[in-house]
C-alpha cells in the first residue's frame, strides 16, 4: 500500500478515495499546483490534509471563517493530526504560543485567516520554517465575480510574493462557474495547476420549487410529512428567521434558530442543539451552515428565494451529505424578488470595499439574481437547470425533480399572450417607460388602483381586457412568457419589456402555449433506512453524545452519523473489526474503541446473542 492510502486508513479511517481526491493529492505530492472544484461534501479537505501529512514542511491552510477553522482543527486533532489555527479569536498570548510551537515543528497544518497573513509576527515566523504547501480553501472568495468576494483574500498573492521559496499552491472550491474558476487560477497565479472538476450533480438530492399561496401552511405540511427528521429552513432575513421559528415552536415543532444578530453564545447553543439532534429543525439565514458537517440532514427548505444559484446550491447541498435521499424544496413567491434585490443593493458589510468594487459587486449580484429567478420560474428539469448553470452536460430530464415528476398539460394561450404583450407595449408607449408585472396585471385586470388611474392607464385600449383572469393565473402566464423569451424583466428597475421574439406573436400570429401543472404533486418524504438496526444506532448515538459531552466537542467530531451507521451494520466484536468501520482511524479506535465495542456487545446480549 502506498503512503497516501496508509494515511487515509490510519488517520481518517476510510477505505478508499472519492472521485478526484487521489489525482489532486498526487499532483501536490509531486510538487505541482492543484485546483479542485468539487461539490459540497465532496471531500475537499482531505485533498490538502493528506499531502500535509506527507510533504516535508508545514502546510498553511487559508480559510475564510473562524468557525470553519476551529471545526477542522478540532476534527484533525481527534484523528491524531497535530494542527492549529491563527485568527482573531485568539489572544496575543495564545498566538505567541502557536508561533512557538510552529517554530518547534510541532504542527503539520496551520489554518490561518487571510487578514493575518501579512502581519509582521507571522511573516517573521514563516521565514524561519519551511512552508511546503499553501492550500486555499473556499478559493472563490478571491474572485469579484464570485458570490463571496473577500478583498482580504487578495493578500494571499502578496503573501506568496514575500516567501523566498514558492511553495506548492492549491485551491479548492465548491461553487465556481467557469468564469470564477478562471479568475481564481489567474489571480492566485497558479502554475500549470492540475485542475480537477468533479461533477456538480448530487443524484441523491431531489429538487422542487413550489409557489404556495401561504408559505407557513406549506412549510407546516412539509414538516408534518417528515417527523423526527433533521432539516434546515433557510430564510431571507433575520426577522423572518425569528417569526418562522416562533411559528414552528408554537406548533410544537422542535425548532431552533441561527442568524448573525444573535449573541455568540446563543448561536453556539442553537447550533449544537441542532447538531446533537436535540432540536430537529434549524431555521436560519445564510449565516448558518458553512463548515457544518452534519450528515443526517434530510431536507433543506428555502422559505424564500436566495440571491444566487451558487448560494442556493451550496445551502441546498447541505442535505444528504451521507448519500441518503434528501429533499431540496424552494418556496417561491414573486415578492421574494424585491427582498433579494434589496439585500443585494444593501449588503451587510463584512469588509470595506471601494466605491468601484461595491458597484461591481452589486451589478454582479443582480445578474446572478436573474439566473436564480429563472430557476424558480422554469418548467424544465431543475437538476438540468442547475447543471447548466455550472456548465456541466446532462440528460434533458432527470426524471426525479419537481418539474420532471409534475404532471404538465399544454395549454394554448395565444390570445392571452397577444393581450399581455400588447398591454406591455401600450404602457411603455403611453408612459415612455415600462412598469413591472404588478402594474401590467393591474392594467389588464382593470384595477381602480390610484397609481394606475393617476398614470392615465385606464385610457389605454388594453385596460380591463383580462378582467376575468385571476391574478395568479395572469402571473403564471407572464412568467411563462418570460420563460419562453417573449418578455424580460429589466434587472435594475424591474420593468417588463418586450423582446424581439414578441413581434412574432403580436404581428404574425405565432401560436403560444404554456405548460400548466395539472395538480401539484405532493412529495412524499423519502424513506430513510439506515443499514444497521435502529435500536443499536440509537444506543451508539447515546454513547457518542456522552463521550462528546465529556470531551466538550460536537458529536460528529467523535464519529459522523455515517460512521455510526456503518458500525451498526457491521457490529464489530474485535478491535480489528472495529478498524474496518468507515470513519474509524487508528487514533479514534484507540480512544473510543473499547467503549463502542462494549456498547455493541451489550446490545447483542440484550438481543439474546453472545
Ligand atoms: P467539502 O469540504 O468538500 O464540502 P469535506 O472535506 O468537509 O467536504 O468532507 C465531507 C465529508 O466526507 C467529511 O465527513 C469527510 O470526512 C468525508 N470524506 C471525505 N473523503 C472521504 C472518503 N474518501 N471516504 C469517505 N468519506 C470521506
Ligand atoms: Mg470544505
Ligand atoms: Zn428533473
Amino acid at each position: 500500500m502506498d503512503r497516501k492510502h496508509e494515511i487515509l486508513h490510519q488517520y481518517f479511517g476510510y477505505p478508499s478515495f472519492r472521485g478526484g481526491q487521489e489525482a489532486l493529492i498526487d499532483a501536490q505530492l509531486a510538487g505541482r499546483d492543484a485546483f479542485g472544484v468539487m461539490p459540497t461534501g465532496g471531500g475537499k479537505s482531505l485533498c490538502y490534509q493528506i499531502p500535509a501529512l506527507l510533504l516535508e514542511g508545514i502546510t498553511l491552510v487559508i480559510s475564510p471563517l473562524i468557525s470553519l477553522m476551529k471545526d477542522q482543527v478540532m476534527a484533525l486533532k481527534k484523528s491524531g493530526v497535530p494542527a492549529a489555527y491563527i485568527n482573531s479569536s485568539l489572544s496575543p498570548d495564545q498566538i505567541r504560543l502557536v508561533y512557538q510551537n510552529l517554530l518547534a515543528g510541532q504542527y503539520r497544518l496551520v489554518y490561518i485567516a487571510p487578514e493575518r497573513l501579512l502581519t509582521e509576527g507571522f511573516l517573521s515566523v514563516v521565514r524561519r520554517v519551511k512552508i511546503a504547501l499553501v492550500a486555499v480553501d473556499e478559493a472563490h472568495c478571491i474572485s469579484q465575480w464570485g458570490q463571496d468576494f473577500r478583498p482580504s483574500y487578495l493578500r494571499i498573492v502578496d503573501f506568496l510574493g514575500q516567501l523566498e521559496d514558492r511553495p506548492v499552491v492549491s485551491a479548492f472550491t465548491a461553487t465556481a462557474t467557469q468564469q470564477v474558476q478562471e479568475d481564481v487560477a489567474r489571480i492566485l497565479g497558479l502554475r500549470d495547476p492540475l485542475r480537477v472538476v468533479t461533477g456538480f450533480d448530487r443524484p441523491n438530492l431531489r429538487f422542487e420549487v413550489r409557489r404556495p399561496q401561504d408559505k407557513n401552511a406549506a412549510l407546516l405540511s412539509l414538516l408534518a410529512d417528515r417527523p423526527h427528521q433533521s432539516g434546515i429552513v433557510y430564510c431571507a432575513a433575520r426577522r423572518e428567521v425569528e417569526t418562522v421559528c416562533q411559528m414552528l415552536r408554537d406548533r410544537g415543532i422542535a425548532a431552533t434558530r441561527y442568524h448573525g444578530g444573535l449573541s455568540e453564545s446563543e448561536r453556539r447553543v442553537n447550533q449544537e442543539d441542532f447538531i446533537y439532534d436535540r432540536r430537529t429543525v434549524m431555521v436560519a439565514t445564510n449565516a448558518f451552515g458553512m463548515g457544518i458537517d452534519k450528515s443526517n440532514v434530510t431536507f433543506v427548505i428555502h422559505y424564500a428565494m436566495p440571491q444566487s444559484m451558487e448560494a442556493y446550491y451550496q445551502e441546498a447541498g447541505r442535505a444528504g451529505r451521507d448519500g441518503g435521499v434528501a429533499d431540496c424544496i424552494l418556496l417561491y413567491a414573486p415578492g421574494d424578488i424585491r427582498t433579494a434585490k434589496y439585500l443585494i443593493e444593501h449588503p451587510s458589510e463584512q469588509e470595506t470595499l471601494s466605491e468601484e468594487e461595491r458597484r461591481r459587486v452589486v451589478e454582479q449580484g443582480l445578474a446572478r439574481l436573474e439566473q436564480m429567478i429563472g430557476y424558480c420560474k422554469t418548467t424544465d428539469c431543475l437538476r438540468g437547470y442547475i447543471l447548466d448553470y455550472f456548465g456541466q452536460a446532462h440528460e434533458a430530464a432527470c426524471g426525479n425533480c419537481g418539474n420532471c415528476t409534475a404532471d404538465f398539460a399544454e395549454r394554448d394561450i395565444t390570445r392571452q399572450a397577444q393581450m399581455i404583450l400588447s398591454c406591455v407595449k401600450r404602457i411603455s408607449d403611453h408612459l415612455g417607460y415600462s412598469l413591472g408585472a404588478t402594474g401590467v396585471m393591474q392594467t389588464l385586470r382593470g384595477s381602480k388602483n390610484k397609481r394606475i388611474l393617476s398614470l392615465g392607464l385606464d385610457t389605454i385600449s388594453t385596460y380591463g381586457l383580462m378582467r376575468d383572469t385571476s391574478r395568479q393565473e395572469l402571473q403564471g402566464m407572464i412568467d411563462s412568457l418570460e420563460n419562453q423569451g417573449y418578455l424580460r424583466t429589466h434587472v435594475s428597475h424591474g420593468g417588463l419589456m418586450l423582446t424581439e421574439r414578441a413581434g412574432a406573436v403580436l404581428f404574425r400570429n405565432e401560436p403560444v402555449s404554456m405548460a400548466v401543472r395539472r395538480r401539484s404533486e405532493a412529495v412524499r418524504a423519502p424513506e430513510r433506512r439506515p443499514r444497521g438496526e435502529e435500536g443499536l444506532i440509537t444506543a451508539l448515538k447515546a454513547l457518542r453524545l456522552r463521550l462528546a459531552k465529556e470531551e466538550k466537542v460536537p458529536a460528529y467530531i467523535v464519529f459522523t452519523n455515517a460512521a455510526l451507521e456503518d458500525m451498526a451494520a457491521r457490529e464489530p466484536v474485535t478491535m480489528e473489526e472495529f478498524l474496518t468501520v468507515s470513519g474509524v482511524g487508528s487514533h479514534k479506535a484507540q480512544r473510543y474503541g473499547e467503549a463502542f465495542l462494549a456498547e455493541i456487545q451489550r446490545y447483542r446480549e440484550g438481543r439474546g446473542e453472545r
